[in-house]
């Protein structure tokens, strides 16, 4: 855990969330300024800064993160499709630095 992280702060139930799913070390919650109808992010509970700080080991959690999102996407109601963006770095736009996927849907198709 970092201590000065605020999706750390969800994981340990210290700052709530609108949570969609929990498993041993992976959460997914409503996104809290959502862009979409339906927005939320899928996390690993790990402190993991950005996608440029994982590593081989987070290799498979990082593909059970993927392979959820699908899953998830359809219980929200996204049977059309959703898109996922990772922001990485500042320069990336990231601005919670604790590795998310976002996960979007519900606008209809839009491009890059
Ligand atoms: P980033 O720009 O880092 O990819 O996205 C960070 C996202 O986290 C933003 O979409 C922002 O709305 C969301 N966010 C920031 N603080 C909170 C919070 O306390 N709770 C929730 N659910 N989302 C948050
Ligand atoms: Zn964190």
């Amino acid at each position: 855990m970092s201590e000065d992280c605020i999706f750390c702060k969800i994981v340990a139930g210290e700052i709530p969330c609108k949570k969609i799913y929990e498993g041993n070390d992976i959460l997914a919650f409503h996104d809290i300024h959502p862009v979409a109808p339906v927005h939320f992010m899928i996390i690993p509970k790990e402190h993991i800064a950005s996608l440029a700080d994982a590593h081989v080991r987070h290799e498979e959690l990082l593909g059970r993160i993927l392979l959820l999102a699908p899953i998830l996407a359809k219980e929200q109601g996204l049977d059309d499709g959703f898109r996922t963006i990772i922001n990485t770095g500042r320069g990336g736009g990231q601005e919670v630095f604790h590795l998310h996927v976002h996960v979007i849907g519900g606008n209809g198709p839009r491009p890059m």
